[in-house]
């Protein structure tokens, strides 16, 4: 006893020493959250060819370096400008100082963002509102500047990824590799773009303001979905109601007693509140007056929501059912009324966009009307196959997206990246993100927002996914298995190879066909022996990682391996096992103990949940 106590302590003393030894300047290698990792860490930094000529910016605990902004900076640029000086000051230990342009030209300067020094003019600046960037070295001089809204701040996260190795997995996982010199190859001069304009999730990673930045998530359509204003980057902005806004223009609750004329006539006959009337010019006047206060009320918003309501029912009244019929799909009168509170929208702020679905019913692109120049059409995946990539499963849908992209001036999708109907169960579509994304800019389309779980963390990989498709939105031929290793090891710790085995085997034993919005859990057959298999392999994770962050997140993500032995009634959940009851109790406060507070859309967990039952009952 005394032995190992002895042991212990030499060993803590050992661990202290190396960690304390190792935030000093570890030689290029990659760090996590100051301490080194082992030497089987995937390396983020970059590699250069032999003989490569440096520009030296910090070496041996000093520099000559000013990071300079200009005197009229935006908000972000000046942000930009202390971010850099901020991790630089990190990964080497040095502080750079900062200074606007009114001070005197120097050498030394790393400009950032828009500056009156001669070397700004030498780059071909976009627009104020694109997200595209230039890193370049001219002469002694770094220069990394984009557009002022959005893009130089971009540009400085990209250049501490791309030559410093940094990575910024989650809000609360950064690593930060620590280095004795900063330098940069000379002849850099890279110009960056995102693939599509429009870049939003739902995943709780994306509520953090800052590392949205960080990953160029650009959008949101929740008022709720962090900062909108000028304390941060402007966000490409729905205004009030980002979906499913007729029944706010006309509340069945309030008009479909008095007028059932406005609401959908089913196909024999009855109105029904489903849907709304399309061709009812009172309902067209009820919609203007909600978007003129809409509009008014949401100065900093540019796009609002004229779109369907949830459900796959439209209206088959005379006047449109014979436009729906003549259009072949129900997306034709819809689209009749949507252009008509576009055209009105444009006369209140010109520049508006009006938001449309494309969605169960309306998937089809109508024949002959096409969406007014300011309408911005968003296409849903919902009925799709996830079990392979769109082109293989779903060809209507690629040729949907092809066409509402050739016949809008604007058209982004509606992705989903887990099932609302229970965000525990394996999702095992990963494999599919890269190939989604490549189709989608391949067939036109402008960006994407991918649905997650927003209404809790995650017990299926929800952070990885944040992260996987945050990157694909920015560029869908990415290096997607590389980002994936990188997460897995500082997410999950040295052990991750068995997470990697995990997905594998869910990958493995999905269904043939599995869609989002399924009650009935079918999208992965585990038998016992594959459960036992996992639960070793979180076992053998669990057992090589240290760091307690990284403990929290397998022992999380394990969660999903109970939820579903509990939903499917399999091994120590089996009807038979007179401990089922006190499993479906530890799960339960696992779940609490871990944040975990929803296990379906907007329907928090029983605080009391019979434990008779199986969790995929658990819901309010
Ligand atoms: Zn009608």
């Amino acid at each position: 006893m005394v032995f190992e106590k002895i042991f212990a302590f030499l060993m803590s003393v050992f661990i202290a020493v190396s960690a304390s030894l190792a935030t000093v300047f570890p030689e290029r290698v990659p760090g996590y959250d100051g301490i080194a990792v082992p030497a089987d860490a995937p390396n983020t930094l970059p590699v250069y060819e032999e003989g490569t000529e440096m520009l030296t910016l910090i070496a041996d605990g000093a520099s000559d370096y000013t990071i300079v902004y200009g005197a009229d900076a935006t908000h972000t640029e000046k942000l930009a400008a202390e971010e850099l000086q901020r991790y630089l000051s990190q990964i080497t230990g040095v502080t750079l100082p900062l200074s606007s342009d009114l001070a005197d030209a120097k050498t030394h300067e790393i400009l950032v963002g828009r500056t009156a020094r001669a070397a700004d003019a030498k780059i071909t600046r976009p627009v104020a509102d694109e997200d595209s960037y230039t890193i370049a070295v001219l002469g002694e001089t770094l220069l990394i500047a984009g557009g002022e809204t959005r893009g130089t701040l971009y540009g400085v996260y990209d250049f501490l990824q791309d030559f410093f190795g940094c990575r910024f997995f989650t809000p609360e996982l950064e690593v930060v590799p620590q280095q004795r010199a900063a330098a940069i190859p000379k002849n850099t001069d890279a110009a960056n773009a995102p693939a599509f304009y429009f870049r939003h999730t739902s995943w709780r990673s994306a509520y953090d303001t800052r590392w949205r930045s960080k990953l160029h998530l650009n959008a949101t359509m929740s008022a709720g979905h962090g900062s909108v204003d000028e304390s941060d980057t402007k966000l490409i902005l729905f205004g009030a109601v980002p979906g499913h806004t007729m029944k706010d223009f006309v509340p069945p609750e309030v008009y479909f007693e008095p007028h059932p004329e406005y609401f959908m006539m089913t196909e024999d006959g009855r109105r029904d509140p489903t849907q709304l009337c399309y061709a009812d010019p009172a309902v067209l006047a009820l919609a203007k007056q909600t978007i003129a206060k809409w509009i008014a009320e949401n100065p900093q918003a540019n796009i609002f929501s004229v779109s369907q309501n949830d459900g796959h029912v439209s209206c088959h009244c005379p006047v449109c059912g014979v436009i729906d019929e003549a259009e072949g799909s129900p997306s034709g009168a819809l689209l009749n009324f949507v252009n008509q509170a576009a055209v009105y929208a444009d006369t209140l702020r010109p520049g508006v966009l009006i938001h449309t679905f494309a969605y169960q019913a309306t998937e089809r692109p109508p024949k002959t009307i096409r969406p007014a120049e300011n309408v911005l059409v968003q296409l849903c995946s919902i009925g799709n196959n996830h079990s392979v990539p769109y082109t293989e499963g779903n060809p209507q849908f690629c040729e949907d997206v092809k066409t509402w992209a050739e016949i809008s001036n604007h058209l982004i999708l509606w992705d989903y990246g887990t099932t609302f109907s229970c965000f525990l169960t394996p999702f095992p579509d990963l494999k599919t993100l890269q190939p989604n994304a490549q189709m989608y800019l391949k067939n036109g389309a402008q960006g994407y927002f991918m649905q997650g779980n927003r209404d809790s963390k995650s017990a299926e990989f929800g952070e990885l996914r944040a992260y996987l498709i945050a990157k694909l939105m920015w560029d869908p031929y990415m290096d997607f298995d590389k980002a994936m290793q990188e997460f897995l090891y500082y997410y999950y710790g040295p052990g991750c190879s068995n997470i990697e085995e995990y997905i594998k085997l869910i990958e493995a034993n999905r269904r043939e066909f599995f869609r989002v919005g399924s009650e009935k859990m079918e999208f992965v057959d585990l038998n016992v022996f594959d459960l036992a298999q996992a639960e070793a392999w979180f076992d053998a994770c669990e057992a090589q990682t240290l760091d307690t962050a990284q403990l929290e997140h397998v022992q999380r993500s394990r969660l999903q391996v109970s939820w579903y032995k509990s939903a499917h009634l399999k091994a120590e959940f089996f009807p038979l096992n007179p401990g089922r009851v006190a499993e479906n109790r530890k799960l339960h406060e696992n779940l609490l103990k871990h944040n975990i507070t929803y296990l379906h859309e907007a329907s928090p967990m029983l605080e009391k949940p019979n434990y008779y039952k199986t969790a995929a009952s658990w819901n309010q």
